[in-house]
């Protein structure tokens, strides 16, 4: 469209309009000349006030002194300077970026990843380097039983009993995996962070609770991709593995989850632990059954479970039997 381009030669008369009015007897050569060398002066001035008010300005307060009590570590200050030459130029005032801070802007001291957080990055490197490609679009149920390993699954949390969960496996060198509840981990993401810290997986669980039966796009969007996401804002870990109320019921269910990336994992093994009547001893023995390659169902909410779980790890141990992540152990799997 040119009706915008017309706008710039009116500019240009208006201004040689001055010294046309201080002297119509001027002839045009000279009046041309004239406003020529006025637009270069203009030009010039506003060149060099454009330079000065970007230039740093060494005593602007709140780039270079500290206040007391809050000590400016040399990785603050050093991300600090550009950040604030940048707004001096946006600004062109050093004033504007003085008012603008808070009292202590910019000089909250560098937070220190924990320990525990440094382990949860090691966990997720390690889960997401394993292959499960050629596991998505099938449900899985167990793994290879030449594996010499097998997956305990905990679904439904996280629960008050996590910690202690994760205590019997960190003494027993062991891993698990944790079929989490969306809308429970957005409770207690610590409990979440916690798991991974301690080297164990997170499966999505959904956000609800939900069976994936007939289930819509719209309804798995919100019930397992927003998982997804809740999950990786909260604890930076976005599940590789999917495992829907009561397991696997369609193949619509598992399209989705394939093309969400997600591999649904049912389980071999049933502890039978959601039962009324289930005791320690019948967990025990329904949880140890399991024979190499096996991924065994128990959930985190069960009193009766989480006092079983020490002899389980034992008696699965005494028959030679490494306790690994879902994930590990498939991808342990020819
Ligand atoms: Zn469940």
């Amino acid at each position: 469209m040119g009706g915008h381009s017309g706008s710039a030669p009116e500019d240009r008369e208006i201004r040689i309009q001055a010294p046309q009015l201080a002297g119509r007897a001027f002839p045009r050569a000279a009046v041309a000349v004239g406003a020529g060398v006025f637009a270069v002066l203009v030009g010039v001035v506003l060149i060099v006030v454009g330079l000065i008010g970007s230039m740093p300005t060494p005593d602007r307060p709140g780039s270079e002194t500290p206040t007391l009590g809050h000590p400016v570590t040399p990785a603050v200050a050093a991300t600090a300077a550009p950040a604030d030459l940048a707004t001096a130029t946006a600004t062109d005032s050093p004033h504007a970026v003085a008012d603008d801070m808070p009292p202590h802007g910019r000089r909250s001291a560098p937070v220190e990843p924990s320990p525990d957080a440094v382990a949860a990055g090691a966990t997720i490197l390690r889960l997401q380097r394993l292959d499960l490609t050629r596991y998505l679009g099938s449900v899985v149920k167990r793994g290879d039983p030449g594996a010499g390993m097998v997956a305990l699954t905990f679904d439904d949390g996280p629960w008050r009993n996590t910690r202690t969960i994760l205590r019997d496996l960190t003494a027993t060198g062991s891993h698990a995996t944790f079929f989490m509840i969306g809308n429970r981990l957005k409770g207690e993401p610590e409990l979440g962070r916690a798991v991974l810290a301690q080297g164990s997986e997170i499966g999505n669980h959904t956000y609800t609770h939900v069976r994936m039966k007939k289930m819509s796009k719209s309804v798995f969007d919100a019930e397992v991709v927003r998982t997804q996401d809740v999950m990786f804002s909260l604890i930076g870990w976005r599940p590789r593995l999917v495992r829907p109320m009561s397991g696997s019921q369609d193949v619509g269910g598992v399209r989705m989850a394939a093309q969400a990336g997600l591999v649904v994992a049912d389980w071999s093994d049933h502890s039978e632990d959601t039962m009324g009547d289930a005791t320690v001893a019948s967990i025990l023995r329904n949880a140890t059954f399991a024979r190499s390659g096996a991924i065994i169902l128990m959930h985190e909410k069960k009193k009766e479970t989480v006092e079983a779980l020490p002899a389980i790890i034992a008696a699965l141990h005494k028959r030679g039997l490494k306790l690994v992540t879902v994930s590990e152990l498939l991808d342990a799997s020819k």
